[in-house]
Protein backbone atom coordinates (compact mmCIF):
# COMPACT_ATOMS: atom_id res chain seq x y z
CA UNK A 1 0.00 0.00 0.00
CA UNK A 2 1.42 3.46 -1.17
CA UNK A 3 0.07 5.74 1.53
CA UNK A 4 1.41 8.79 3.71
CA UNK A 5 1.24 8.71 7.72
CA UNK A 6 0.21 12.03 8.13
CA UNK A 7 -0.89 14.61 5.86
CA UNK A 8 2.17 17.28 6.78
CA UNK A 9 4.36 14.39 5.18
CA UNK A 10 2.74 15.70 1.72
CA UNK A 11 4.46 18.76 1.94
CA UNK A 12 6.92 19.68 -1.04
CA UNK A 13 7.69 17.79 -3.86
CA UNK A 14 5.13 20.31 -5.79
CA UNK A 15 5.68 19.15 -9.89
CA UNK A 16 7.16 21.71 -12.99
CA UNK A 17 4.97 21.85 -16.26
CA UNK A 18 5.84 23.77 -19.09
CA UNK A 19 4.39 27.40 -20.15
CA UNK A 20 2.66 26.69 -23.66
CA UNK A 21 0.52 29.50 -24.89
CA UNK A 22 1.04 32.68 -22.41
CA UNK A 23 5.06 32.50 -23.84
CA UNK A 24 4.46 34.05 -27.33
CA UNK A 25 7.60 36.19 -28.26
CA UNK A 26 10.01 33.45 -25.84
CA UNK A 27 12.34 31.41 -27.18
CA UNK A 28 13.50 29.70 -23.87
CA UNK A 29 11.66 26.77 -21.79
CA UNK A 30 9.51 28.37 -19.04
CA UNK A 31 8.89 26.09 -16.63
CA UNK A 32 6.05 26.77 -13.34
CA UNK A 33 6.31 25.21 -10.30
CA UNK A 34 2.66 24.46 -8.88
CA UNK A 35 3.47 24.88 -5.09
CA UNK A 36 -0.95 25.29 -4.84
CA UNK A 37 -0.42 21.07 -4.71
CA UNK A 38 0.88 21.36 -1.14
CA UNK A 39 -1.41 20.08 1.18
CA UNK A 40 -2.46 23.26 2.52
CA UNK A 41 -2.88 25.04 -1.12
CA UNK A 42 0.58 27.07 -0.94
CA UNK A 43 4.30 27.18 -0.72
CA UNK A 44 3.82 28.50 3.06
CA UNK A 45 3.24 24.54 3.90
CA UNK A 46 7.38 23.93 3.73
CA UNK A 47 7.65 27.58 6.07
CA UNK A 48 5.65 26.02 8.48
CA UNK A 49 6.55 22.56 9.02
CA UNK A 50 10.30 24.07 9.29
CA UNK A 51 9.41 26.83 11.68
CA UNK A 52 6.86 24.88 14.22
CA UNK A 53 9.76 21.81 14.37
CA UNK A 54 12.13 24.11 15.53
CA UNK A 55 10.22 25.92 17.75
CA UNK A 56 9.22 22.71 19.87
CA UNK A 57 12.80 21.96 19.78
CA UNK A 58 13.95 24.78 20.99
CA UNK A 59 11.34 24.55 23.41
CA UNK A 60 9.20 27.78 22.62
CA UNK A 61 5.88 25.67 22.11
CA UNK A 62 4.73 23.32 24.23
CA UNK A 63 1.89 21.18 24.76
CA UNK A 64 -1.17 23.51 25.07
CA UNK A 65 0.14 26.23 23.56
CA UNK A 66 -1.03 29.10 20.70
CA UNK A 67 0.48 29.77 17.57
CA UNK A 68 0.01 33.64 17.03
CA UNK A 69 0.74 35.46 13.23
CA UNK A 70 0.25 37.94 11.45
CA UNK A 71 -0.52 36.55 8.08
CA UNK A 72 -2.04 37.26 5.12
CA UNK A 73 -3.87 33.64 4.72
CA UNK A 74 -1.12 31.30 3.61
CA UNK A 75 1.31 31.03 6.40
CA UNK A 76 -2.00 30.58 8.64
CA UNK A 77 -3.26 27.69 6.39
CA UNK A 78 0.39 26.21 6.94
CA UNK A 79 0.99 26.66 10.33
CA UNK A 80 -3.35 25.87 11.05
CA UNK A 81 -1.96 21.87 9.31
CA UNK A 82 0.85 21.71 11.29
CA UNK A 83 -1.05 22.87 14.58
CA UNK A 84 -3.90 20.98 14.31
CA UNK A 85 -1.51 17.72 13.90
CA UNK A 86 -0.11 18.24 17.20
CA UNK A 87 -3.03 19.91 19.30
CA UNK A 88 -2.14 23.56 19.30
CA UNK A 89 -4.28 26.99 19.14
CA UNK A 90 -3.65 29.37 16.35
CA UNK A 91 -4.99 33.20 16.42
CA UNK A 92 -4.04 34.94 13.08
CA UNK A 93 -3.76 38.50 12.40
CA UNK A 94 -5.14 40.00 9.15
CA UNK A 95 -5.15 43.06 7.12
CA UNK A 96 -8.75 43.67 6.19
CA UNK A 97 -8.09 43.75 2.51
CA UNK A 98 -7.58 40.11 2.78
CA UNK A 99 -10.25 38.04 0.84
CA UNK A 100 -13.42 36.32 2.40
CA UNK A 101 -12.56 33.26 1.13
CA UNK A 102 -9.30 32.99 2.73
CA UNK A 103 -10.37 33.76 5.97
CA UNK A 104 -12.97 31.21 5.78
CA UNK A 105 -10.33 28.70 5.27
CA UNK A 106 -8.93 29.81 8.26
CA UNK A 107 -11.59 29.25 10.01
CA UNK A 108 -12.31 25.64 8.78
CA UNK A 109 -9.08 24.86 10.40
CA UNK A 110 -10.10 25.91 13.46
CA UNK A 111 -8.26 29.18 13.75
CA UNK A 112 -9.29 32.77 15.32
CA UNK A 113 -9.28 35.72 13.28
CA UNK A 114 -8.05 38.99 13.93
CA UNK A 115 -8.82 41.87 11.32
CA UNK A 116 -6.61 45.15 10.76
CA UNK A 117 -6.64 48.08 8.62
CA UNK A 118 -4.27 47.95 5.96
CA UNK A 119 -3.86 51.39 5.15
CA UNK A 120 -1.84 52.45 8.56
CA UNK A 121 1.60 52.59 9.30
CA UNK A 122 3.60 49.20 10.59
CA UNK A 123 4.78 50.96 13.10
CA UNK A 124 0.83 52.00 14.08
CA UNK A 125 -0.27 50.19 17.42
CA UNK A 126 -3.17 49.05 15.23
CA UNK A 127 -1.54 47.62 12.55
CA UNK A 128 -1.05 44.02 11.92
CA UNK A 129 2.45 44.05 12.77
CA UNK A 130 1.64 45.41 16.51
CA UNK A 131 -1.89 44.00 17.28
CA UNK A 132 -0.50 40.62 16.43
CA UNK A 133 2.74 41.47 18.92
CA UNK A 134 0.24 42.49 21.68
CA UNK A 135 -1.49 39.24 21.65
CA UNK A 136 1.86 37.09 21.76
CA UNK A 137 2.56 39.00 24.80
CA UNK A 138 -0.85 38.75 26.57
CA UNK A 139 -1.28 35.46 26.04
CA UNK A 140 0.16 32.74 28.18
CA UNK A 141 2.33 30.13 25.88
CA UNK A 142 2.06 31.97 23.10
CA UNK A 143 4.70 31.12 20.34
CA UNK A 144 4.83 33.93 17.46
CA UNK A 145 6.81 32.52 14.10
CA UNK A 146 7.21 35.38 13.27
CA UNK A 147 7.83 34.74 9.38
CA UNK A 148 9.31 37.58 8.50
CA UNK A 149 12.32 37.40 10.73
CA UNK A 150 12.51 33.74 11.02
CA UNK A 151 15.58 31.98 9.56
CA UNK A 152 13.79 28.80 9.49
CA UNK A 153 11.44 29.99 6.56
CA UNK A 154 14.43 30.50 4.02
CA UNK A 155 16.00 27.28 5.51
CA UNK A 156 12.99 25.50 4.15
CA UNK A 157 13.50 26.80 1.06
CA UNK A 158 17.25 25.89 0.80
CA UNK A 159 16.14 22.48 1.72
CA UNK A 160 13.41 21.43 0.04
CA UNK A 161 12.26 24.22 -2.25
CA UNK A 162 16.09 24.74 -4.09
CA UNK A 163 16.84 20.68 -4.35
CA UNK A 164 13.47 19.84 -5.92
CA UNK A 165 14.15 22.38 -9.03
CA UNK A 166 17.60 21.06 -9.59
CA UNK A 167 16.80 17.67 -9.39
CA UNK A 168 13.55 18.41 -11.15
CA UNK A 169 15.79 20.11 -14.09
CA UNK A 170 18.78 17.70 -13.95
CA UNK A 171 20.69 20.77 -13.01
CA UNK A 172 19.49 22.46 -16.17
CA UNK A 173 17.99 25.35 -15.03
CA UNK A 174 18.99 29.03 -15.42
CA UNK A 175 17.04 31.15 -14.40
CA UNK A 176 15.04 30.98 -11.02
CA UNK A 177 11.97 33.38 -10.14
CA UNK A 178 9.94 34.30 -7.65
CA UNK A 179 7.50 37.07 -6.00
CA UNK A 180 8.84 38.67 -2.70
CA UNK A 181 6.92 39.04 0.05
CA UNK A 182 8.91 37.76 3.55
CA UNK A 183 11.45 36.89 0.80
CA UNK A 184 11.98 33.74 2.71
CA UNK A 185 11.41 32.04 -1.26
CA UNK A 186 13.82 33.62 -3.35
CA UNK A 187 16.44 34.07 -0.73
CA UNK A 188 16.73 30.51 0.41
CA UNK A 189 15.68 28.87 -3.16
CA UNK A 190 17.81 31.68 -4.42
CA UNK A 191 20.84 30.62 -2.27
CA UNK A 192 20.66 26.77 -2.88
CA UNK A 193 20.13 27.31 -6.66
CA UNK A 194 23.53 29.67 -6.50
CA UNK A 195 25.58 27.77 -4.01
CA UNK A 196 24.46 24.15 -6.36
CA UNK A 197 25.50 25.89 -9.88
CA UNK A 198 28.85 27.57 -8.40
CA UNK A 199 26.80 30.85 -9.19
CA UNK A 200 25.54 29.96 -13.00
CA UNK A 201 21.77 29.96 -12.29
CA UNK A 202 20.32 34.07 -12.13
CA UNK A 203 17.73 34.46 -9.68
CA UNK A 204 15.29 37.36 -10.29
CA UNK A 205 12.50 38.60 -7.69
CA UNK A 206 9.32 39.99 -8.91
CA UNK A 207 8.09 42.83 -6.54
CA UNK A 208 4.86 44.56 -6.63
CA UNK A 209 5.04 48.05 -8.08
CA UNK A 210 5.21 50.79 -5.35
CA UNK A 211 6.79 48.04 -2.70
CA UNK A 212 10.34 48.66 -1.09
CA UNK A 213 12.18 45.41 -2.91
CA UNK A 214 11.93 47.87 -6.20
CA UNK A 215 12.63 51.39 -4.62
CA UNK A 216 8.72 52.38 -3.77
CA UNK A 217 7.70 53.15 -0.22
CA UNK A 218 5.29 50.66 0.35
CA UNK A 219 2.38 52.47 -1.24
CA UNK A 220 -1.01 50.43 -1.55
CA UNK A 221 -1.44 47.57 -4.24
CA UNK A 222 -3.81 45.53 -4.51
CA UNK A 223 -1.85 41.77 -5.14
CA UNK A 224 -2.12 40.25 -1.59
CA UNK A 225 1.22 38.12 -0.41
CA UNK A 226 4.34 40.19 -1.95
CA UNK A 227 5.86 43.71 -1.80
CA UNK A 228 6.34 45.07 1.52
CA UNK A 229 6.83 48.59 3.52
CA UNK A 230 9.42 47.42 5.49
CA UNK A 231 12.58 45.54 4.95
CA UNK A 232 12.43 41.91 6.36
CA UNK A 233 14.82 39.46 8.07
CA UNK A 234 14.13 37.09 5.90
CA UNK A 235 15.11 38.21 2.85
CA UNK A 236 18.75 38.81 1.88
CA UNK A 237 19.35 41.07 -0.80
CA UNK A 238 22.27 39.72 -2.31
CA UNK A 239 20.64 36.46 -3.06
CA UNK A 240 18.29 37.90 -6.40
CA UNK A 241 20.60 39.65 -9.27
CA UNK A 242 18.25 41.75 -10.25
CA UNK A 243 13.91 42.89 -8.86
CA UNK A 244 11.29 43.60 -11.64
CA UNK A 245 7.97 45.42 -10.80
CA UNK A 246 5.04 44.64 -12.17
CA UNK A 247 1.97 46.66 -11.38
CA UNK A 248 -1.54 45.22 -10.42
CA UNK A 249 -3.22 45.92 -13.97
CA UNK A 250 -0.83 43.42 -15.56
CA UNK A 251 -0.32 41.08 -12.47
CA UNK A 252 -3.90 40.35 -12.71
CA UNK A 253 -4.02 40.64 -16.41
CA UNK A 254 -2.05 37.24 -16.44
CA UNK A 255 -3.21 35.73 -13.74
CA UNK A 256 -6.32 35.16 -15.38
CA UNK A 257 -4.83 34.25 -18.84
CA UNK A 258 -2.76 31.36 -16.79
CA UNK A 259 -6.58 30.35 -16.30
CA UNK A 260 -8.00 30.40 -19.80
CA UNK A 261 -4.92 30.25 -21.27
CA UNK A 262 -2.71 26.97 -19.52
CA UNK A 263 -6.01 25.92 -17.32
CA UNK A 264 -3.91 26.68 -14.37
CA UNK A 265 -5.67 28.39 -11.35
CA UNK A 266 -3.47 30.05 -9.34
CA UNK A 267 -3.82 33.59 -7.15
CA UNK A 268 -2.67 37.51 -7.92
CA UNK A 269 0.95 37.01 -7.12
CA UNK A 270 1.56 33.68 -9.41
CA UNK A 271 -0.18 36.13 -12.11
CA UNK A 272 2.39 38.98 -11.01
CA UNK A 273 5.34 36.01 -10.89
CA UNK A 274 5.16 35.26 -14.80
CA UNK A 275 4.43 38.76 -16.08
CA UNK A 276 7.74 39.68 -14.97
CA UNK A 277 9.37 36.21 -15.56
CA UNK A 278 8.27 36.73 -19.49
CA UNK A 279 10.04 40.22 -19.89
CA UNK A 280 13.13 38.75 -19.02
CA UNK A 281 12.41 35.02 -20.89
CA UNK A 282 11.75 37.59 -23.87
CA UNK A 283 15.73 38.48 -23.67
CA UNK A 284 17.06 34.76 -23.46
CA UNK A 285 17.64 32.34 -26.00
CA UNK A 286 16.50 29.27 -26.52
CA UNK A 287 18.76 27.30 -24.65
CA UNK A 288 17.78 29.06 -21.22
CA UNK A 289 15.78 27.14 -19.22
CA UNK A 290 13.57 29.57 -16.29
CA UNK A 291 11.36 28.09 -13.33
CA UNK A 292 8.90 30.29 -11.79
CA UNK A 293 7.36 29.50 -8.46
CA UNK A 294 3.95 30.25 -8.47
CA UNK A 295 2.84 30.39 -4.44
CA UNK A 296 -1.18 29.58 -4.44
CA UNK A 297 -3.91 28.84 -6.38
CA UNK A 298 -7.05 30.91 -7.14
CA UNK A 299 -9.55 29.46 -5.10
CA UNK A 300 -9.05 32.18 -2.25
CA UNK A 301 -9.05 34.97 -5.15
CA UNK A 302 -12.61 34.17 -7.16
CA UNK A 303 -14.49 37.17 -5.67
CA UNK A 304 -11.69 39.44 -6.30
CA UNK A 305 -9.35 38.73 -9.71
CA UNK A 306 -11.66 36.25 -11.14
CA UNK A 307 -14.89 38.73 -10.65
CA UNK A 308 -15.36 41.56 -13.56
CA UNK A 309 -17.35 43.23 -11.50
CA UNK A 310 -14.92 43.53 -8.81
CA UNK A 311 -12.02 44.16 -11.35
CA UNK A 312 -13.97 47.24 -12.52
CA UNK A 313 -14.49 48.44 -9.57
CA UNK A 314 -10.58 49.23 -9.51
CA UNK A 315 -10.96 50.54 -13.08
CA UNK A 316 -9.45 46.95 -14.73
CA UNK A 317 -11.00 47.21 -18.05
CA UNK A 318 -8.90 43.56 -19.02
CA UNK A 319 -12.20 41.54 -18.77
CA UNK A 320 -13.70 42.20 -22.16
CA UNK A 321 -13.65 37.79 -23.47
CA UNK A 322 -15.01 38.39 -26.60
CA UNK A 323 -18.78 37.50 -27.95
CA UNK A 324 -20.66 35.87 -24.80
CA UNK A 325 -23.78 33.23 -25.00
CA UNK A 326 -25.68 36.30 -24.25
CA UNK A 327 -25.07 38.34 -27.16
CA UNK A 328 -25.40 35.15 -29.60
CA UNK A 329 -28.92 35.38 -27.78
CA UNK A 330 -29.84 39.23 -28.16
N1 LIG B 1 2.48 34.87 -2.82
C1 LIG B 1 1.62 34.63 -1.83
C2 LIG B 1 0.17 34.41 -2.17
C3 LIG B 1 2.07 34.60 -0.50
O1 LIG B 1 1.20 34.37 0.50
C4 LIG B 1 3.44 34.84 -0.23
C5 LIG B 1 3.93 34.83 1.19
N2 LIG B 1 3.82 36.08 1.84
C6 LIG B 1 4.31 35.10 -1.30
C7 LIG B 1 3.79 35.09 -2.58
C8 LIG B 1 5.76 35.46 -1.12
O2 LIG B 1 6.57 34.47 -0.59
P1 LIG B 1 7.75 34.88 0.42
O3 LIG B 1 7.10 35.37 1.67
O4 LIG B 1 8.50 33.62 0.62
O5 LIG B 1 8.58 35.95 -0.21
Amino acid sequence: MDYAEHIVDLVGNTPLVKLQHVTEGVACTVLVKLEYLNPGGSAKDRIATRIIDAAEAEGLLAPGGTIVEPTSGNTGVGLALVAQQRGYRCVFVLPDKVGEDKIDVLRAYGAEIVMTPTSVPADSPESYYSVSDRLAAEIPGAFKPNQYENQNGPRSHYETTGPEIWRDTDGKVTHFVAGVGTGGTITGTGRYLRDVSDDRVRIIGIDPEGSVYSGGTGRPYLVEGVGEDIWPGTYDPSVPHEIVPVDDAESFAMTRRLAREEGILVGGSSGMAVAGALRVAKTLPANAVMVVLLPDGGRGYLSKIFNDSWMRSYGFNDVSEGETVADVLQ
